[in-house]
């Protein structure tokens, strides 16, 4: 198939329209999202739905976000309740997907099969306007080939994706670079299944209770079922092998130093001049996690294509936004970590 490429930067480009059409008559439009590009088909199409999976080589039980316009709008698709409402105040539109009962307007299909289903209203202005010129939801996972690191920019979209859907909007770089926040929403309760950029203490600004699912930052036994079936294992991987270092800052600096030729090494600002000589990849200063967020994605895949043979990235820490980092960087590692205090 051929793929129609379009910069579009503004929300009333009158080519959106033409994304739209595509759209309603069950074909497949990746577009930007402040989180990471998103392959997106007629959540109420089934056949629109499977050709998700298709394009994505995606298992077919690994349930997909649909994207409403306005928050109000869940209400046709799923059983909303006031604690959806209560977040839909304070974080929608914005990087937050909430858990709820499926309606039947929304084919099991789409929902990998699950009686639940996900719901994002998503702020990026050119997803807002498709969504609302398609006038229908958008199912749509990460643009990327399963397992692969999410695309944060048109570049990497293309890469995976050309050739594979009907049209790709380059609407230039991702501003948050991870993926939505999903909580499940029981009751009062949620579940934070995916760390984003909504916090955990954000969330419990709205809800009494929150609890982390164990595979956020733990490993699955095995023939553990995981809450969130996008939480298997290995996942965001480079074709590399990437390995997280832990221990104390100047542990983490040395071994950096003493690292093979081989390997590039995924770095903070500050160290670039204490490691002169190595392959770098700057993601960002020490403390700035949203920098680190919007670099981690791209930066994988830069490591991918300078023919890294070992991948060496800091461990992120696991409060506030880190708890993101955290959970992507650990599957992307298949859970390697390296202890270099240590040694
Ligand atoms: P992606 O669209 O690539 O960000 O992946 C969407 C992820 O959302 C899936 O891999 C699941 O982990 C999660 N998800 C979507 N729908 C549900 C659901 N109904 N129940 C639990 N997790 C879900
Ligand atoms: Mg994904």
């Amino acid at each position: 198939m051929t793929t129609e490429i379009l910069k579009i930067n503004d929300p009333n480009d009158r080519r959106i329209e033409n994304a739209a059409e595509i759209l309603r008559r069950g074909g497949l439009v990746v577009f930007p999202t402040e989180t990471v590009y998103g392959l997106g088909a007629d959540a109420r199409n089934k056949a629109a739905a499977q050709a998700i999976y298709a394009a994505k080589g995606r298992p077919s039980d690994n349930p997909l976000i649909i994207h409403v316009a306005r928050a109000e709008d869940a209400e046709l698709y799923a059983e909303t309740n006031k604690y959806y409402y209560d977040l839909a105040k304070k974080f929608m539109p914005g990087p937050l997907t909430v858990i709820l009962p499926r309606k039947s307007s929304i084919p099991p299909e789409t929902a990998g099969g699950l009686d639940t289903i996900a719901v994002r209203c998503p702020s990026h202005p050119i997803a807002r306007s498709l969504i609302t010129a398609a006038n229908l939801p958008i199912a749509a996972p990460s643009a990327n080939l399963s397992g692969r690191p999410s695309p944060t920019n048109a570049d990497d979209v293309i890469a995976d994706m050309n050739g594979r859907v009907d049209m790709i909007i380059d609407g230039g770089e991702c501003e948050i670079g991870l993926e939505s926040t999903i909580v499940k929403l029981e009751e009062d309760r949620g579940i934070l299944l995916r760390p984003g950029a909504v916090t955990v203490d954000a969330l419990l600004c709205v809800l009494p209770k929150v609890d982390i699912a164990p595979a956020v930052i733990g490993k699955l036994a095995e023939n553990e079922l995981p809450l969130s079936p996008g939480m298997k294992y290995r996942h965001y991987a480079p074709d590399a092998p990437l390995v997280l270092l832990d221990g104390e800052e100047n542990a983490v600096l040395q071994f950096m130093q003493n690292a093979p030729q081989n390997s590039i090494l995924l770095c903070y600002d500050e160290e670039i001049s204490s490691l002169s000589g190595k392959r770098l990849l700057p993601v960002g200063k020490r403390n700035d996690l949203a920098k680190q967020a919007k670099a981690l994605f791209s930066s994988l895949r830069e490591a991918d294509r300078l023919n890294a043979e070992i991948i060496y990235a800091h461990l992120p820490p696991t409060d506030g936004l880190g708890l993101a980092l955290y959970n992507r960087m650990l599957r992307a590692a298949a859970h390697t970590i390296k202890n270099v205090s240590e040694e």
